[in-house]
């Protein structure tokens, strides 16, 4: 096969074509691994309303539970960051309880 130049010229390409697809994989892999890394992290930087540090219910900002709009629905009391997100909330509460 690699009798002439470009026989062997074309052996050397697709040498480093291979070189090259097995780098490619190494970045794939690590690229999955760090994604996968980077969701971990997201997921543990999921923000839990508790009544310790209650979120808005609408969109999920610190609210203070002394100074803050509240609602009850289901027996629980959510808590949110302005009045306008307790009329949101108040309009459907189903959308913003999971
Ligand atoms: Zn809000």
């Amino acid at each position: 096969m690699c009798g002439d130049e470009n026989d062997s010229r074309r052996c050397l390409l697709a040498v480093h074509f291979d070189y090259i697809k097995s780098v490619h994989s190494n970045i794939c892999t690590s690229k999955k691994r760090w994604m996968d890394a980077d969701s971990n992290q997201a997921y543990a930087k999921t923000r839990v309303s508790t009544n310790q540090h209650p979120l808005c219910a609408v969109c999920e900002m610190d609210v203070d539970p002394a100074r803050s709009p509240k609602s009850e629905y289901q027996h629980h009391t959510f808590y949110f960051c302005m009045d306008a997100h307790k009329k949101l909330f108040d309009a459907g509460p189903a959308r913003f309880v999971t």
